[in-house]
């Protein structure tokens, strides 16, 4: 094992076993809770170090740097690969050759260029909504009040999956905030799995919690947390 190996096998149970602890104390099951580990930035060695230690669930941001990874990887066949970062509309065409999720959809333009450059031979592009749940300016995402409306003209996109709501709360240390970023979340998602139960029987995703909120996350019905520096260490 190199140098930088073993951390990365530690951080994985060390979270491991927070999710689970985490789980166990709101009453819910922690094989409904699923890690994705967000590698934006980190080398396909550390990914590989991560998969060796039993993750599959990989996160990028950037289209470029996450194909390049994917085809570095392309013999691990079992690797499921999130795209989690902003996507500009010319670069649709990679997301849908290349990964297994899409978690910032937040433009119908882009929903219909991707499903309809989604391959044949491939499953259907699992997708997640993004939600501006704090209404900033910075954000990307749709409002909150908007989902209905975004999750009727996704019925369209035979080549789409609807997995579910993702979100990136404001960054703030205020506990009190960050709880009612995730209720109002937490709502909408089981509003939205009521709603559209008929339509998105797989609608079962709720991408919520990063490194710094995970048990918080759990508290409010994530299922998916996506885990970068707790996993591969800080971004240089
Ligand atoms: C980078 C990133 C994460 C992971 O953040 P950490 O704080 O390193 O865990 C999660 N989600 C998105 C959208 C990101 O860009």
């Amino acid at each position: 094992m190199t140098a930088s190996s073993a951390p990365i096998a530690e951080n994985l149970s060390r979270i491991r076993a927070q999710m689970q602890q985490a789980a166990v104390s709101c009453g819910r099951n922690p094989n409904d809770i699923h890690l994705l580990a967000v590698s934006k930035t980190k080398p396909v060695s550390d990914i590989l170090q991560a998969y060796e230690n039993g993750q599959r669930h990989f996160g990028e941001n950037y289209v470029q740097e996450g194909l390049e990874k994917i085809q570095a990887l392309s013999q691990f066949s079992d690797i499921v690969w999130h795209y989690i970062g902003p996507l500009q509309s010319n670069k649709s065409k990679i997301i849908a050759e290349n990964f297994d999720w899409m978690h910032s959809l937040d433009r119908i333009k882009i929903a219909k260029r991707l499903n309809d450059q989604r391959p044949s031979e491939l499953a259907p592009l699992n997708v997640c909504i993004q939600i501006n749940i704090d209404d900033e300016s910075s954000k990307s995402g749709i409002q909150a009040s908007e989902t209905k409306d975004f999750l009727e003209q996704m019925r369209e996109f035979s080549r789409l999956s609807c997995r579910g709501l993702m979100t990136i709360p404001s960054a703030t240390k205020d506990i009190n905030q960050q709880r009612a970023s995730f209720e109002r979340m937490q709502s909408l998602f089981v509003k939205c799995q009521e709603d559209f139960k008929q339509i998105y029987p797989d609608f079962d995703t709720l991408s919520m919690g990063m490194s710094a909120d995970m048990a918080l996350a759990i508290e409010y019905s994530s299922t998916m947390l996506r885990v970068g520096t707790g996993v591969f260490g800080s971004r240089t």
